[in-house]
């Protein structure tokens, strides 16, 4: 459906794309993932053209867009985008930002605009909203709009800009179950987003970007589980992991715990898990605690895909005795043992790494 190859983007001196060639297929759905600032949003933009690629071919079902100026509005109806900031216009009700593209560019009639609308609305569950503005919708419902909106030109394929970074966390889900729907339903769509989880379980395909092209592409298996190449492995494994390095007896607890929070809503872990999480932290920090004044401590909240477990690992330099084998009965120490499915302990000269593995929370 779409082929590119051989694209290229320079702003200036900054060449952001280099030399990308790909093909995505009717029916896929493309995760396009990366560190941030590595063309993620410019590869897309310069999909429908809203930048001029430097170099390269865009085929659309076999015809060059780059060759076909006068038909970039129609291109853009083809291939639509949906932005992080929405993009509605304020002045127009959530009714009239859907017809008002399928009326002034389709020159559909404004009755069956609307009521297309309307079963568009229904669809991302704001039918009821059609009459109000987008001030006064939430932002998971303002993106539901421009979803909705987007969908109004019955484009052949949807562009997503990190659709929910802009959202309070709180809204991404509904914005997300839109989606998926939508991916179920068969569009095809190529989706930037930081979604891991939701990445993983709605795309066809992955592609990770990274030194200025597409850097590894595969199923989401290949990438979440067995990434292939340097880079891919140290990202998923930075996505997957939270780090903290304390080096004194007053660390900020209250900081290290919304730290390990976020982290834990970031990997959508149930509630039952992150309260585990959480008292594991509490208990290893205040067990480490009195050695700290002269020790630094790197902690470690890792989810391991091999194992399906979560775990906790503290290097400390210099080397310290395993806080979890002191004998004076210490009800921490206890907690700790009790919760760790395993517990491996490696002292050399001039560190220890303690490594507890989670047992997983038993369901109630
Ligand atoms: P990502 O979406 O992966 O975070 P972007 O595509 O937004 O990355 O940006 C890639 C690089 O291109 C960044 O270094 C950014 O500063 C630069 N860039 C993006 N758009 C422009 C522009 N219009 N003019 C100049 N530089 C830009
Ligand atoms: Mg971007």
């Amino acid at each position: 459906m779409i082929k590119v190859e051989h694209l290229s983007k320079t702003f200036g001196e900054l060449t952001v794309l280099k030399d990308i060639s790909t093909e995505i297929k009717k029916g896929e759905v493309v995760s396009i993932i990366g560190p941030s600032g590595t063309g993620k949003s410019t590869f897309l933009r310069c999909l429908n053209l809203l930048e001029e690629p430097t170099n390269g071919s865009i085929h659309i079902d076999g015809v060059n867009v780059l060759e076909n100026r006068a038909d970039i509005p129609k291109l853009r109806q083809r291939m639509n985008m949906v932005f992080q900031s929405f993009n509605l216009f304020s002045h127009l009700s959530v009714l009239e930002n859907l017809t008002l593209g399928p009326i002034k560019l389709r020159a559909m009639n404004p009755k069956e605009a609307a009521s297309r609308s309307m079963e568009l609305l229904r669809l991302v569950g704001l039918a009821e909203k059609a009459n109000n503005y987008p001030d006064e919708l939430s932002g998971g419902q303002k993106q539901r709009v421009a979803i909705a909106r987007c969908l109004a030109m019955e484009p052949e394929i949807i562009l997503f800009d990190e659709p929910t970074s802009a959202l309070d966390p709180t809204m991404v889900s509904e914005v997300l179950s839109v989606i998926r729907r939508l991916a179920r339903e068969g569009m095809t769509m190529a989706i930037v987003t930081h979604e891991m989880d939701f990445a993983r379980d709605v795309s066809s395909r992955v592609f990770y970007m990274d030194e200025g092209g597409i850097y590894e592409e595969g199923p989401p298996q290949q990438i979440f589980e067995n990434p292939l190449r340097p880079r891919t492995k140290a990202f998923i494994h930075r996505i997957r992991s939270y780090t903290t390095r304390v080096q004194s007896p007053d660390y900020d607890l209250y900081g290290i715990n919304a730290e390990v929070e976020g982290f834990c809503e970031k990997q959508m872990f149930p509630a039952s898990l992150r309260q585990n999480i959480l008292l594991f932290v509490e208990e290893l920090l205040t067990l480490y605690r009195p050695h700290l004044t002269a020790a630094q401590l790197d902690l470690t909240v890792a989810f391991s895909e091999k194992s399906d477990r979560l775990q906790l690992v503290c290097e400390t330099q210099p080397a310290l005795p395993n806080p979890l084998e002191n004998e004076d009965g210490d009800l921490g120490a206890m907690i700790l043992r009790n919760m760790s499915e395993r517990v491996t302990y490696l002292r050399d000269a001039g560190k220890s790494t303690l490594e507890l593995t989670l047992r997983p929370p038993t369901d109630q």
